[in-house]
């Protein structure tokens, strides 16, 4: 396994709550209450390259496009 590390953000402004990325990756996402909803939250944001392919079908499941995936 590769040393690369990924920082994960979400933008609660575009999240809907829909809970797509806590269905398809149960392992690193959850829906936290927040003063404006639900919103869709890593439990990891900074994940390594192990873990990249699961995190990645949740950003692109997110009909919104709010789970952004980046190099560290
Ligand atoms: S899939 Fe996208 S819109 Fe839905 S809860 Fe997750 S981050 Fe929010």
């Amino acid at each position: 396994m590769g040393k690369a590390r990924y920082k994960i953000k979400v933008d609660e402004a575009t999240c809907i709550g829909c809970g797509a990325c806590a269905s398809e990756c149960p392992e690193n996402w959850e829906l936290k209450e927040t003063g404006e909803g639900y919103k869709g939250h890593p439990k990891a944001s900074v994940i390594s390259e192990e873990d990249l392919e699961k995190n990645k079908a949740a950003e692109s499941i997110c009909p919104v496009q709010a789970i952004k995936i980046s190099k560290a």
